[in-house]
């Protein structure tokens, strides 16, 4: 069954101390409001080891942003999803625009990194979606197309375990959403892509979330498409009252 899913990528934002008061509050909202759909909390790594206990599995998950492209070894500074799922969290965000942007995460890289974090159980958010001038040049089928043959190496049974997050680069922290109708005609491009490799019924499975400058007051019109099933939401997602109103947008 295909999942409705609000997740939030932190990014570096929050020390500890922020990030644990965040959760906590969420937590409560979340406990006195019940949300209709799957909630995830995506952190920076130094955060997941204190928030998964504070928060009730039943309402909302944690994640990490990344996870190393090695199982172990000598990589200083590099974080392994055997690692990530030792403190309790259950997905990771891969692929994002900035990772590939300024950490040079390549296809090949990514394919690791995916391939990785499914051996240790966790569900990998993969991030696809253009930059600016390949939307303007109208481009951006193609270039999704490209960022998803990074997983479409994965078994069908590997590949119906893990949830697509279309973010358009242009549309990340700048305050310019795509239009609904943009989000869904492009979604259902994915999903044709995932359908064309994997077949309907995996297709009709997987979990595409929008992400781009999401916000209560547009969550509603894109996640009411029939191709949008929820959002990666980053500024909004910093302030319990804003990523609530956007979890909202499924009632
Ligand atoms: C993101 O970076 O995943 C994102 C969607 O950011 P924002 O919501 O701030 O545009």
């Amino acid at each position: 069954m295909r999942k409705n899913i609000v997740a939030g990528n932190w990014k570096m934002n929050k020390t500890l101390q922020e990030g644990i008061a965040l959760a906590k509050e969420l937590n409560e909202v979340l406990t006195a409001d019940k949300p209709n759909c799957d909630v995830v909390i995506c952190t920076p790594f130094i955060h997941l080891a204190s928030v998964t206990p504070l928060v009730d599995p039943s309402l909302m998950g944690v994640g990490a942003e990344n996870c190393a492209d090695k199982a172990e070894g000598a990589y200083t500074g590099e974080v392994s999803a055997a690692m990530v799922a030792s403190t309790g969290a259950k997905y990771v965000i891969l692929g994002h625009s900035e990772r590939r942007a300024y950490y040079g995460e390549t296809v090949a890289i990514l394919e690791e990194k995916v391939k990785l974090a499914l051996a240790n159980n966790l569900t990998p958010i993969f991030c696809i979606g253009e930059v600016l001038e390949e939307r303007e040049a109208g481009k951006q089928n193609e270039v999704v197309a490209a960022q998803l043959a990074s997983v479409f190496s994965l078994s069908p049974a590997d590949f119906g375990k893990i949830v697509l997050a279309y973010e358009p680069v242009w549309a990340i922290g700048t305050g310019k959403t795509a239009t609904p109708a943009q989000a869904q005609e492009i979604h259902a491009f994915i999903r044709s892509l995932v359908a064309g490799k994997y077949g309907k019924e995996i297709a009709d499975n997987c979990s595409i979330l929008y992400g781009g400058s999401c916000k209560p007051s547009n969550a509603k019109e894109l996640f009411v498409n029939p191709d949008v099933d929820g959002g990666l939401i980053g500024g909004a997602a910093l302030k319990a009252a804003d990523f609530k109103g956007i979890i909202d947008a499924f009632k």
